[in-house]
């Protein structure tokens, strides 16, 4: 067989040459209009079979029983770039800060590749260029659009902010947390700040609330397990001198079971609600659980390893993170991995974390990536 490495460095250039076109024409969730359109181009010219899911792409090549997929999401996020590079975002407030332009770029290496060596495919390989990670659930729409019909397993890959360049970081069982939304709206009676005992002040009741929301973590949950409850939003009130209506706070809960996310959701509830009305205030409180945990299958995370030090990758540690990842959704229908690329250099000053103006990527090791998604596809 050919060398997945050797294969990907060739291209090196043309991979690095992708992202920073994708990442100087960011688009957001389900507007991935430009970006769909250039990677699907590219998989016709190469002879994939397409299937179209809104902005999404499922592209399959090759035949066999079994079929392995592979998953790159495209969009980027509402944020202003502060990066001072020659492929600075040309898009006022949007910017690939989080990688996903790196991610469509190595994977459309990878398509190149299996393309040329399709006649020593065993498997089906998919390709799924998925739309909206960044809160949309995109990879729900590709399901839903069949994007897994057929597949036995799936492999993604994501730059890592937290990993030196170049590290693959591979992690069994739990690696990114699930994801709950919260929105309440605490309900008083406004008046005059000077003349509280003729209303019902929401500000305190929020305020306990906020507090007593972190006692969930602190007194109630398992010491070692992982959970976070924040508060991200509180707005009440418009002037010094009255006492608001209603004040209304917003929130995120993470967690790595799926028992330990329903608990969250349920007691963040109740601690509204009864810390409202212990302020005679009335409270109405949403709590949805918007992803599951990212949970890796651990054949799957063996495959994976041992595939990467095969290659000659420098495979090592990652560590769990809350963050969420809608790659969660695939993992529940099909076994497979989610796997971390390094990408921080210090000397290059990429130092910046994920969703931030200066994130950046070392983009010298995207072959890599690419070079793991080929032998992944060929050795499955
Ligand atoms: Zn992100
Ligand atoms: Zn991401």
């Amino acid at each position: 067989m050919f060398d997945p490495l050797k294969e990907a460095k060739k291209i090196k250039e043309q991979i690095i040459e992708w992202r920073r076109d994708f990442h100087m024409h960011p688009e957001l969730g389900f507007e991935e209009e430009r970006t769909s359109r250039i990677v699907e181009e590219h998989l016709r010219e190469w002879g994939y079979r397409i299937k179209r899911v809104g902005t999404g792409i499922i592209a399959d090549i090759g035949g066999g029983e079994r079929t392995i997929a592979l998953r790159a999401d495209m969009d980027a996020l509402p944020i202003q770039e502060e990066n001072d590079v020659p492929y600075k975002s040309k898009i006022p407030g949007k910017m690939h800060a989080c990688g996903h332009d790196a991610h469509t770029a190595m994977l459309l290496g990878a398509a190149k590749i299996i393309a040329e060596h399709s006649d020593e495919l065993k498997n089906r390989v998919r390709l799924i260029f998925q739309p909206a990670e960044e809160g949309g659930n995109g990879a729900l729409k590709m399901i839903e659009g069949g994007a897994l019909e057929g597949v036995n397993a799936i492999f993604g890959l994501h730059v890592w902010a937290e990993l030196d360049s170049g590290i693959v970081g591979i992690r069994e069982g739990p690696f990114l947390a699930g994801v709950g939304r919260f929105l309440a709206k605490i309900i008083g009676k406004g008046g005059h700040g000077a003349a509280p005992q003729y209303t019902i002040d929401p500000i305190p009741a929020a305020a306990d609330a906020i507090l007593a929301l972190q006692r969930i973590v602190a007194r109630e949950v398992d010491p070692l397990e992982s959970a976070v409850v924040t508060v991200g939003r509180v707005q009440g009130g418009t002037a010094f001198n009255v006492i608001p209506e209603f004040v209304e706070l917003e929130g995120t809960f993470r967690f790595f079971t799926n028992e330990l996310g329903e608990f969250l959701k349920s007691r963040i509830v109740e601690i509204i609600e009864n810390t409202a009305k212990a302020h005679r205030c009335r409270a109405e409180v949403e709590a949805d659980i918007l992803g599951p945990p990212t949970i890796n299958d651990r054949e799957m995370t063996k495959f994976a390893r041992s595939v990467a030090e095969d290659i000659g990758l420098n495979v090592g540690e990652v560590r769990k993170t809350l963050g969420g990842e809608d790659f969660a959704f695939y993992l529940q229908k099909v076994p497979g991995a989610f796997i971390a690329l390094g990408i921080r250099n210090e000397e290059k000053g990429i130092v910046y974390p994920h969703h931030h103006p200066k994130f950046d990527v070392d983009e010298d090791v995207l072959y890599l990536g690419t070079a793991l998604e080929v032998a992944l596809a060929f050795r499955f």
